[in-house]
């Protein structure tokens, strides 16, 4: 089965622009993506609705850009910004629902049919109830995207939830009990928070950036860290630790471990 809600604007807080380079930087915190969103919020909202004058926008706005992106393959688009006026919603500037009719998506780095069409792999690789599981629990703009996105992440903490019952971990039933639910958010928004994950200008969640900066897969060296693999360790790179010895590797462990519990802990009481 696979997601039948609109994965992009699934409402009730959770909103992604991850495919249009929202996080394709090495610094995207959330400080860092946010002020990044609002000087292309307002540079935009005082541009008028007519081509050429988003052209000149998004060049200038390119042009402005506060550092390289770190994949070359995902391209960063200056038309991304906040859609509502709170500031809690990402979006396309130039979607015909948020200009009043106007499509100017071909102002950005994509065609407007591309921006249309595409389908992050998420689509595919999700069931309904895990991506409704994700909205549910991260409703919130920034966080929402980072975790949609990553599809190992997700099922990776499902899978160890389910070693840690015994039995199924269906979202359905997470959904239900609001302490479950809350300790899910604090596993799934690790994310944001996991501390001590170090300053690699090269890792981005369980990628590498290779020479031509393309994202390619990473492992865990065991073999130099002298230990056998665990359950937790796609969660761990998921997550963004490159663990240089064994006490890294085993810290990183036991912080997803005591997540994980917690979700069981909180679904027995
Ligand atoms: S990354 Fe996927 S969920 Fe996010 S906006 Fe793009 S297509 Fe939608
Ligand atoms: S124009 Fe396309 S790539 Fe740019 S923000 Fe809009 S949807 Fe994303």
């Amino acid at each position: 089965m696979t997601v039948s809600f609109h994965l992009c604007q699934p409402g009730g807080g959770a909103s992604c622009g991850a495919c249009c380079g929202l996080y394709n930087f090495r610094d995207h915190s959330r400080l860092a993506v946010a002020e990044q969103l609002s000087m292309q919020t307002e540079r935009l909202r005082r541009v008028p609705w007519e081509a050429s004058a988003w052209h000149e926008a998004a060049r200038e706005l390119l042009a402005a850009r506060r550092a390289e992106p770190m994949f070359s393959a995902v391209r960063v688009c200056p038309l991304l910004g906040f859609v509502d006026n709170e500031r809690k919603q990402v979006g396309c500037l130039a979607h015909p629902l948020v200009t009043g009719g106007t499509d100017l998506r071909d102002c950005g780095v994509y065609r407007s049919s591309v921006c249309e069409t595409f389908t992050c792999p998420s689509f595919g690789w999700l069931t309904d109830a895990q991506a409704k599981l994700v909205q549910v629990a991260c409703a919130d703009w920034y966080l929402y995207g980072l975790v949609i996105t990553d599809v190992e992440f997700v099922r990776g903490c499902l899978r160890l939830l389910e070693w840690e019952l015994a039995g199924p971990a269906r979202p359905e039933v997470l959904m239900e009990q609001p302490e479950a639910l809350a300790a899910i958010r604090r596993m799934f928004a690790l994310k944001e928070t996991a501390p001590r994950r170090g300053t690699n200008a090269t890792v981005f969640g369980r990628f590498n950036r290779d020479a031509d900066g393309e994202p390619v897969p990473r492992t865990v060296d065991y073999v130099k860290l002298g230990v056998r693999a665990s359950p937790e360790d796609d969660v761990v790179l998921c997550l963004g630790y490159a663990p240089k010895d064994a006490t890294e590797l085993m810290g990183a462990r036991e912080l997803v471990r005591s997540h994980v519990k917690a979700v069981a802990r909180a679904l027995a009481a």
